[in-house]
């Protein structure tokens, strides 16, 4: 990350300029960044951008509106928002080797709502205009109209099930996806925790769906996305990859041939500001016979593209194009195994028993007797952010869990390496060894309350606060 004088003159002189309207809001920019400096952040999910990155977020692009695409705007003085949306485009393409890529989407959900209804647009849609002989839906009868609707909301998903790794947008019923589709889930094989490809053929050759999603949010293994692509093929689904978490591992080449979504998948969503360590968004590739479709996603699920947000995404892309990504998404995945290492030493539990990327999910039920939420709440005691995963068949259910998700992008960005995340996960051990379920006010076994000596939590925090003082975040920006 660079460092240097001018990147604390820009920061400081905008926490200036807001003080002058709202000093409150300067003060809570300003104690984020403590607090993010203060934190041992092992959150999968997040990372920490470059200066770059922010500074291109914050400007007046944020007060245009851009409707359409690049070249073909519903409102005039676009030019320079169509220099941003093309070159994030360009850089998409060039970093994954897609044939289109479409930047709009606001975030990961906004990107897989796209690619869903592109994947509608394309295989539902478009054959029941050409029935009609309509070139547009607003070309079709009152009767026809009907019909096509109905057609829409008759369509089948598999996708990954939420205990082995999937995400509610992927077809559960929470999420608006699991309103729209009729989803069935496949999972992992109980006894390794490896995703089972013979048992979801069988159930894509039972089940017929429109679309097979891959894709997770704590699933620490590889996906064989060739195999993916020859069991949707069999079914005649389109395959959809979402590659929110693990794009970082995309552009930066570590998961290549069968591991890489790109070539295999007729569609790929991903968000931007996870391991590719972008801004907070979306973001659709897709091979060419997609490309219309999902170009449509502005107005068919999106309001007016975010620019701002647009250009921090091509500055982040362009990063990601240097060789210096590489090797940053190489050490995360040395960090990561670092990690599941030294807690495999101490004796703790891991699904699936190790990790391939960037996360590690420890079965702190068997290892250490607590759910997620006694060990999340407790390691947050003790200045370690983690978060609460359910588990393959979780004894303890979706809310309270008996996983704790780790994840190395953000500490590797800081700089920390494989020395610095065994003793990370000695840190860890120590406070799930020293932590106990309480009792609730009727004295039963709470799955919510811990109990966990402050003499611990103290010294914990403490080496945490230590360790980092030698990773300084953002090293070039003080604001005084
Ligand atoms: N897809 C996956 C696999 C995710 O893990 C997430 C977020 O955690 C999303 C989509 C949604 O992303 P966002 O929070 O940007 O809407």
């Amino acid at each position: 990350m660079p460092s240097g004088s001018t990147e604390s003159t820009a920061f400081r002189s905008a926490i200036e300029v807001i003080r002058g309207v709202e000093p409150r809001v300067a003060d809570a920019i300003g104690q984020e960044l403590e607090d993010q400096r203060d934190s041992l952040k092992l959150i999968a999910s997040e990372n920490y951008a470059s200066p770059a990155v922010l500074l291109a977020m914050g400007n007046w692009f944020s007060d245009k509106y851009a409707e359409g695409t690049v070249g073909r705007r519903f409102y005039a003085g676009c030019r320079n928002v169509d220099t941003v949306e093309a070159l994030a485009a360009e850089h998409a393409r060039e970093v994954f080797g897609a044939q289109h890529a479409y930047a709009q989407p606001h975030s990961g959900i906004d990107a897989n709502l796209v690619a869903f209804w592109a994947v509608l647009a394309a295989r539902v849609e478009a054959p029941a205009l050409e029935r009609a002989g309509a070139r547009q839906v607003n070309d079709l009868s009152e009767e026809d109209w009907a019909r096509l609707r109905h057609e829409l909301g008759d369509q089948r998903m598999l996708g990954m099930s939420l205990d082995a790794g999937g995400h509610l947008t992927h077809g559960f019923r929470p999420n608006i996806s699991g309103k729209m589709f009729d989803q069935r889930s496949y999972g992992t094989d109980p006894a390794t925790g490896l995703l089972d490809y013979e048992a979801l053929r069988k159930t894509a050759r039972e089940f017929r769906p429109l679309v097979i999603v891959a894709g997770y949010s704590a699933y620490p293994r590889l996906v064989n996305f060739r195999i993916m692509r020859e069991i949707a093929d069999e079914v005649g689904a389109t395959l959809m990859v979402d590659m929110a978490h693990f794009a970082g591992l995309v552009a930066g080449k570590v998961l290549t041939g069968d591991f890489d979504p790109v070539p295999h998948a007729q569609i790929v969503t991903t968000t931007t500001h996870k391991s590719l360590r972008g801004p907070r968004g979306g973001m659709v590739l897709c091979d060419s016979s997609l490309a219309e479709q999902v170009d449509r996603g502005c107005p068919m699920v999106l309001g007016g593209p975010l620019p701002h947000v647009m250009a921090a995404k091509a500055v982040a892309l362009a990063e990601a194009r240097r060789p210096d990504f590489h090797s940053y998404a190489q050490r995360i995945v040395d960090n990561s195994r670092a990690l599941a290492e030294g807690l495999l030493r101490r004796g703790a539990t891991l699904v699936t028993g190790g990790t391939d990327n960037h996360l590690v999910l420890i079965d702190v039920e068997s290892s250490y007797g607590l759910t997620g939420r006694q060990a999340e709440a407790a390691l947050l005691d003790s200045g370690v952010v983690t978060n609460r995963n359910s588990i393959p068949q979780d004894p303890n259910g979706a809310w309270y869990t008996s996983g704790i998700r780790i994840g190395t992008p953000a500490l590797t960005t800081r700089g920390l390496g494989t020395g610095e995340m065994d003793e990370i996960a000695g840190l860890i051990d120590r406070v799930l060894t020293a932590t106990t379920a309480g009792v609730t006010s009727a004295g039963k076994p709470s799955k919510a309350q811990h109990v966990l000596d402050a003499k611990v939590s103290d010294e914990i925090a403490q080496r945490a606060t230590d360790l980092l003082a030698g990773f300084p975040l953002y090293p070039g920006i003080d604001l005084g």
